[in-house]
């Protein structure tokens, strides 16, 4: 930027950037003209506005630089409008409702905080520009713009409490997200031949190999060159796009990597970690792999996540949720630390909901992933220090006492304490909340939005619990002093220090009257509570109306999905399974009548044939089943029409159509080990899992 424009210009654009105010249009047909001098320097010959609609991926639409003079001559130009605000067809994109037709205009409207970028892609390059899409009247179709207004609702917020505990002069206030990006690698000669991957993106069908995840160990000492280059070109690829981030090898399940980028301003990072998984879908085909990004894509075999690193700071770099080595920046940090235990207690059925998804329901509740109930782990240290705040063992008003407590050590000591907790959905580490239970194929933008909209709103009301003391007469450090001990003891019941993954869990959700949403029909209902509506309208991030379209398109989403879902296991089952099975079940009963004949012939009945009568026996059995579930399943697929859209479909989708699926599957699975491996068509787990 500061070599492509004039520095009045740049200046200029920088202060947009900071505060958020509208760029002039002067300014921005110079900004404009730089970007594209930039671009085209690059090779650059199309610019697209890049955006995050409500489908859960990213939309763009290209256009050329190339135009025509005066005098029809071609020239390449890009103007200051065409880079504030782009008007693509709107109707393509799901509005959710909220459009009627002879509205369906939306506009995409420059984010200048967001860098824009060069995407390699086919045999050129082009110039991306990260962007809001807005409808006509103003509302959010995508899910940056709520984003974005959620970051505000942050900043006031927490400049208002900020300066009720003294701090001065803090112009903003930020919230940051590091996502560490969990994945799984397959030989796309395998992929292709899977109509579920290609489909669904998980198994639907698949016996689990007599060896899975035990041989952790021995797999990791053999990365493959193939798996070790894919790494390295995403890396670099990133970088070249200015997002630094590491690939590792370290997961759990074999052929499953982890990426974790630096952390940024989380509007920032959400737009980067959509191009990661873009990234590395892109390199991945590539180098002959598919790149899984499903929660859950083999059963028995651990899901992917992507742990949402969450931080809040001042833009001058002041992280609120660490501790100091002052008594006040320690009881600033406790506040902070309340105002996240509120929130969260507050609202943690909406901030479920966030990442509810068809995928990421295989995984939460399942015994290698956080639970569906939400809950938050503090550590043995901070848990110590709550506790004698609350039984009222400190007096905030001699320095001593905060000190002893230890926190100005928590830094150094935290991180140890927390990591010993892996089961917790929403963990204290150090200087930062790590969110667990996002799914690996979710954008981060919509758990962030959320996050930030809990935390405004637990911040004002402490604000306005202290202020209330304060002006009834009671001094600073008592004010929040008795606030932090009543909302310590009132929100006590959101911290859980114990074993997420057990049956104690679920016992003490009960006990403590926790959300335990199982499913995403069960989490959507969240969105329709006034309570939590009136929280986005009162923040300014959603209103009632945006409220219903995003409770819509993801209703929606998740029927569709099951929809294809079910279909595609229809069709293996009857393109693969039963023809497979028969013909196979062919062959034995053929060389079973030929042991019969052999054996009326010389008069035995040896082992061998009952043996084989055996086989043929269970095969019949089992594919007789099969054939019965699969009638059952058709049966279930037609009857979703008559049901009606939204929860009443998708509950059905939860409640019979998913079960039936797995009822099929089991035996279809069955089936896998009992047939010849040269007469079962599908890829097997361990054919995808273990040989590259
Ligand atoms: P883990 O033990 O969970 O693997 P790591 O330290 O490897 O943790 O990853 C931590 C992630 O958290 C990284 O993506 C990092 O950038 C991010 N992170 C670190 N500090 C912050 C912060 N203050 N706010 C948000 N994210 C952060
Ligand atoms: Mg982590």
């Amino acid at each position: 930027m500061r070599k492509k424009l004039p520095k009045e210009v740049y200046l200029a654009l920088q202060k947009t950037i900071k505060t958020g105010n509208k760029l002039s249009e002067e300014i921005a047909g110079v900004v404009a003209h730089g970007m594209k001098e930039w671009a085209m320097e690059h090779g650059a010959t199309h610019y697209t506005h890049w955006f995050q609609p409500m489908t859960g991926s990213t939309a763009e639409k290209h256009d050329a630089f190339l135009t025509f003079d005066n005098h029809g001559a071609p020239i390449e130009r890009f103007s200051g409008t065409q880079l504030i605000q782009g008007e693509p067809d709107a109707s393509s994109f799901p509005s959710g409702g909220m459009r009627t037709t002879f509205e369906a205009r939306g506009y995409t409207a420059w984010d200048p905080t967001s860098p824009a970028f060069l995407m390699k892609g086919g045999k050129g390059l082009t110039l991306c520009i990260p962007t809001v899409f807005i409808s006509y009247h103003g509302e959010a179709l995508d899910e940056k713009t709520p984003l974005l207004r959620s970051m505000s609702a942050v900043s006031k917020s927490a400049i208002k409490l900020l300066s009720i505990l003294g701090a001065e002069g803090v112009t903003r206030v930020n919230t940051f997200a590091g996502s560490e990006q969990e994945y799984f690698l397959v030989d796309r000669k395998f992929y292709s031949m899977r109509p579920d991957l290609v489909m669904s993106g998980r198994t639907l069908l698949g016996a689990n190999p007599p060896k899975g995840q035990q041989l952790e160990d021995h797999y990791f000492g053999s990365i493959p060159n193939r798996v070790l280059e894919f790494m390295q070109e995403v890396e670099e690829e990133l970088y070249q796009l200015g997002i630094p981030a590491k690939t590792r090898h370290n997961e759990v399940a074999p052929h499953q990597f982890e990426i974790a980028p630096i952390y940024e301003q989380a509007n920032i990072a959400a737009d980067h970690n959509l191009l990661v998984m873009e990234v590395m879908r892109r390199v991945a085909e590539r180098k002959g792999f598919a790149l899984l990004l499903h929660e859950k894509p083999f059963d028995g075999i651990n899901g992917s996540g992507k742990h949402n690193n969450w931080s809040i700071g001042t833009a001058e770099g002041m992280n609120l949720l660490e501790p100091g080595d002052t008594p006040e920046s320690n009881i600033q940090f406790l506040v902070f630390l309340v105002a996240v235990l509120k929130g969260i207690y507050k609202r943690s059925a909406v901030l479920r909901a966030s990442i509810a998804s068809i995928g990421n329901d295989h995984r939460l509740g399942a015994n290698e992933a956080p639970p569906a109930v939400v809950t938050v782990f503090l550590g043995e240290l901070l848990e110590k220090v709550l506790d004698a705040i609350e039984s009222g063992k400190v007096d905030f008003a001699t320095e001593k006492q905060v000190l002893d407590l230890g926190l100005a050590h928590l830094p150094i000591l935290n991180k140890d304490y927390t990591d010993r907790n892996r089961t917790s959905p929403f963990a204290f580490t150090g200087n930062k909340f790590e969110f667990r239970a996002v799914g690996s194929s979710q954008p981060i933008s919509v758990p962030n939005m959320v996050l930030n909209t809990l935390m405004a709103e637990a911040m004002d009301e402490l604000a306005d619990e202290i202020q209330e003391k304060i002006d009834s007469g009671v001094n600073k450090d008592a004010a929040i002093q008795e606030v932090l001990r009543a909302e310590i003891k009132a929100t006590k019941p959101i911290r859980y220090q114990g074993d997420n993954y057990s049956e104690d869990l679920q016992q003490a959700a009960a006990d403590r009257g926790l959300p335990n949403l199982k499913n995403t029909p069960q989490a959507m209902r969240t969105l329709l509570d006034e309570d939590t509506r009136a929280m986005f309208a009162r923040y300014d991030v959603l209103s009632n109306q945006e409220m219903d379209a995003r409770l819509n398109t993801r209703l929606e989403r998740y029927v569709k999905g099951i929809d294809i879902e079910a279909r595609t296991l229809q069709l293996m089952l009857k393109t693969f399974v039963i023809p497979n099975v028969s013909e196979y079940q062919g062959e034995i009963a053929n060389s079973f009548n030929g042991l019969v004949e052999a054996a009326d012939r010389i008069g035995v009945a040896g082992k061998t044939l009952k043996s084989q009568g055996d086989h043929l026996k269970e095969l019949a059995e089992n594919l007789g089943e099969v054939i019965d579930l699969t009638a059952e399943l058709d049966a279930v697929i037609e009857k979703m029409e008559s049901y009606e859209e939204g929860f009443e479909v998708a509950d059905y989708c939860a409640d019979v159509v998913l079960p039936t699926m797995n009822k099929v599957r089991e035996v279809a699975d069955r089936l896998e080990f009992m047939v010849d491996r040269d007469k079962w068509e599908l890829p097997t787990y361990s054919e995808m899992l273990f040989e590259h």
